[in-house]
């Protein structure tokens, strides 16, 4: 069958990713509306093609192989951002610093957490992104999930939101997402938001290519960035990648890096944090042939 006319072969993932790895995407569809999103999930359903979804690729590490099916990225339409009263109501690709953006002008509060995530709405809710004591399922209204089998909506509970995951499944699409806020002064919006801007940037590498937190935090005593700088970690370099020296619970692509890279960095922390009888669990999505025991 021929492919919708949103679709293109053969992209380059390292575009799409936020630390600049990865190969080719079979692929690459940018539907803009929710009709031409159901038109790409069809015809890859029938021509047996997997699908992955990619926001601003923030938290994304892609195999050097690529991927061998469609990677859907949601424009458009499916980007949008509007006020409903004291909801937002968005596109699944939304920016999550837009929506913040438009919160602020709004007076709507709740959201300012999402400055420092650098996503979409639709991958901050299958992440169940959060920041400085806030997530994504606390200001959750409900999304909807459109997959090749039909659609959804449901909220925090019904999408199985937790600790940075939740259970939308591989190959559905987060299409809209409507976000419960409460009126405040834009002012003391806009103060709070500056204010996290400015601890982010104290804590966190700027300026360089990374992907977020590569690691969940063990549990809330111990984040993985103490564990890993712990383990002497910081600094600790494969190929053209290294573990931050700012944040050990950040890669760096400083120098060229490959995703195999990436994934060396990442064993070895594993098995330094085995060493001391923590099991860690990956943060980051894995796409593709790739990954920590292959
Ligand atoms: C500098 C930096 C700082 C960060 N700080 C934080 C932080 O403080 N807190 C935090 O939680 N995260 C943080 N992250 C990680 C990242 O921004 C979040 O995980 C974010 O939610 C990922 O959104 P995304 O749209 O970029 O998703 P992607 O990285 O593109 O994808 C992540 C996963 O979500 C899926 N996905 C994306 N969009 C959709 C959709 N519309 N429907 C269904 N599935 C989708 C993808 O398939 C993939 O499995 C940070 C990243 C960076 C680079």
């Amino acid at each position: 069958m021929t492919p919708p006319a949103v679709v293109q072969a053969d992209y380059p993932t390292s575009r799409l990713t936020t630390v600049g790895t990865g190969g080719p995407a079979r692929w690459f569809a940018r539907p803009t509306t929710v009709a031409e999103l159901g038109d790409v999930l069809a015809w890859a359903a029938g021509e047996r093609l997997d699908v992955a979804v990619v926001g601003l690729g923030s938290n994304l590490l892609v195999a050097d192989e690529g991927y061998d099916g469609v990677i859907v990225r949601l424009a458009g339409a499916l980007a949008r951002i509007d006020r409903d009263g004291d909801r937002i109501v968005c596109g699944g690709g939304a920016s999550l610093a837009a929506i913040v953006k438009r919160a602020t002008g709004w007076g709507l509060s709740g959201i300012e957490f999402g400055c420092a995530i650098p996503g979409t709405a639709g991958g901050a809710v299958r992440m169940n992104a959060g920041a400085y004591g806030g997530e994504i399922r606390d200001v959750l209204a409900e999304a909807l999930v459109i997959g090749a089998e039909g659609s959804r909506r449901g909220g925090p509970d019904e999408l199985g939101m937790r600790y940075r995951r939740s259970e939308v499944r591989p190959g559905e699409v987060v299409a809209e997402v409507v976000l419960g806020l409460c009126p405040d002064d834009p002012e003391r919006i806009r103060l709070t938001v500056a204010d996290m801007q400015r601890r982010r940037r104290e804590a966190q590498p700027a300026k360089v290519r990374t992907f977020g937190s590569v690691w969940k935090n063990p549990d809330p005593g111990l984040t993985a960035g103490r564990l890993l700088e712990e383990c002497g970690l910081k600094g600790y370099a494969v190929g053209g990648a290294r573990i931050s020296p700012v944040h050990a619970n950040f890669v760096e692509n400083h120098d060229g890096a490959r995703s195999a890279d990436v994934i060396a960095l990442m064993r070895e922390a594993r098995s330094r944090a085995r060493e001391r009888g923590v099991e860690l669990e990956h943060e980051v999505q894995l796409l593709g042939p790739i990954g920590l025991d292959i």
